[in-house]
C-alpha cells in the first residue's frame, strides 16, 4: 500500500505541536536561548522529487552541529582520507563538548562530530585562508546543495558564541598543543563559530540533505560525492551524530541522523528520503527531544530503517 506521507506528517506535527514537556532551549549561546519552544517543523523531500512539510517548515533556525556534516564532506573533498589521521572514526560516549577523552588520545578527536573533530575539520577547510572565505565556500556549498541561494549567516548568533564559547577555545588550544590545528586558533574558531550560526530552515535543510540519500549524487545532476563517500558520512551520522546519545538514537530511530543545539536534525533513508526536524527544545544530551520524537514516530509508520529490507 503507498504510503500517505502527507497525512502522517500532518498527524506528527500537530501531535507535535500539543506536547506540554518540550525540553530545554540551549542557553549557553545567550542569543539561541531567545528562541521559542513552541515552535516544530518537519520537511521530508523524498528519492522521486517530492517536498512533504509540515508544522513550522519555512522558519529559519540555527543549523548549529548539522553544518559538521557539510563542512566534513568539503574537507574530504580537499584532503580525501588523509583526514582520518587527525580525526578518529569512534563514537565518543562523552558530552559534545568534552576535554577529556583528548589527554588521554594525544589530540585527535574520535569523530568528526563532536566539538573537537569538528574544529579540526574547520582548520582543514580554512586552509591557509581568512575564515570568511573558507566561511563563503561551505556557504556556497550548502546553497548548491540545497538550490536555494537564500540561505545566510545569522551574525548576532556567531557572535554570541564567540563571546562565550571558551570551551571550544578551551579544546582549539588543546589540540594546537599537539599540533593536531595547524592554525591560529581564534582563526580556526572565527569559522567554527560562523559555520554553526548558518541558518535554514526545514524545507531547505531537507534538500540539502539530498545527495546523502542519493548516494552522493546532487539531484540537479553531477556528483556531490562518490557513493562510497556518501555511505562513509551516512555511516558516521549513525554511529556518531547524536553525541553520547547516539546508540539510543540508533536504537529508537534506526537511521542516520545529525542534530544541533539549535533543536535541528536532519536524518537520511538511504535510497528514499532527507528528513530535516526542527524544535528547539533539548534533552538531557543536547538533542531535539521533539525532533527525536518525531522521527521515531515518522520511521515506525512508514517503515524506513537502514536496519531492515525496504517496506513495499
Ligand atoms: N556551536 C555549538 C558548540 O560548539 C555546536 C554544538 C551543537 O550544535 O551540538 O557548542
Amino acid at each position: 500500500m503507498a504510503l500517505d506521507l502527507d497525512a502522517i506528517i500532518a498527524e506528527i506535527a500537530d501531535g507535535m505541536a500539543k506536547v506540554e514537556h518540550r525540553g530545554r532551549v540551549a542557553d549557553y549561546i545567550p542569543e539561541l536561548a531567545k528562541v521559542d519552544p513552541a515552535y516544530f517543523g518537519m520537511a521530508v523531500a523524498t528519492a522521486d522529487g517530492r517536498m512533504l512539510c509540515g508544522g513550522h517548515a519555512t522558519t529559519p533556525f540555527s543549523i548549529q552541529s548539522i553544518s559538521k556534516v557539510f563542512a566534513l564532506t568539503l574537507a574530504l573533498g580537499k584532503v580525501g582520507d588523509q583526514l582520518w589521521n587527525r580525526v578518529g572514526r569512534e563514537p565518543s560516549g562523552n558530552a559534545f563538548n568534552s576535554i577529556v577523552q583528548l589527554e588521554h588520545e594525544q589530540g585527535i578527536p574520535r569523530n568528526p562530530f563532536i566539538n573537537a573533530g569538528a574544529i579540526v575539520v574547520a582548520d582543514v577547510n580554512l586552509g591557509g585562508h581568512q575564515p570568511r572565505v573558507a566561511i563563503g565556500e561551505l556557504l556556497r556549498f550548502v546553497r548548491y546543495l540545497s538550490g536555494d541561494d537564500g540561505i545566510a549567516i545569522n551574525e548576532a548568533v556567531a557572535a554570541s558564541e564567540t563571546m562565550t564559547g571558551f570551551r571550544n577555545m578551551a579544546l582549539a588550544n588543546y589540540m594546537r598543543a599537539f599540533g593536531n590545528i595547524h592554525h591560529a586558533p581564534e582563526l580556526v574558531l572565527g569559522s567554527y563559530f560562523h559555520q554553526c550560526a548558518i541558518e535554514m530552515d526545514c524545507r531547505q535543510l531537507a534538500l540539502a540533505g539530498r545527495y546523502l540519500m542519493l548516494d552522493g549524487r546532487h539531484p540537479g545532476g553531477g556528483r556531490v560525492v562518490s557513493p562510497r563517500r556518501a555511505r562513509r558520512i551516512n555511516a558516521l551520522m549513525l554511529t556518531c551524530g547524536h553525541y553520547d546519545a547516539s546508540g539510543d538514537f540508533a536504537f529508537r530511530v534506526g537511521i542516520p541522523g545529525k542534530s544541533g543545539v539549535g533543536g535541528g536534525i536532519l536524518a537520511i533513508v538511504p535510497g528514499r528520503a532527507s528528513i530535516a526536524v526542527w524544535s528547539p527544545g533539548l534533552n538531557a544530551s543536547g538533542n531535539s527531544q521533539l525532533g527525536t520524537r518525531a522521527l521515531e514516530e515518522l520511521a515506525q509508520r512508514t517503515g524506513w530503517s537502514v536496519f531492515s529490507p525496504p517496506p513495499d
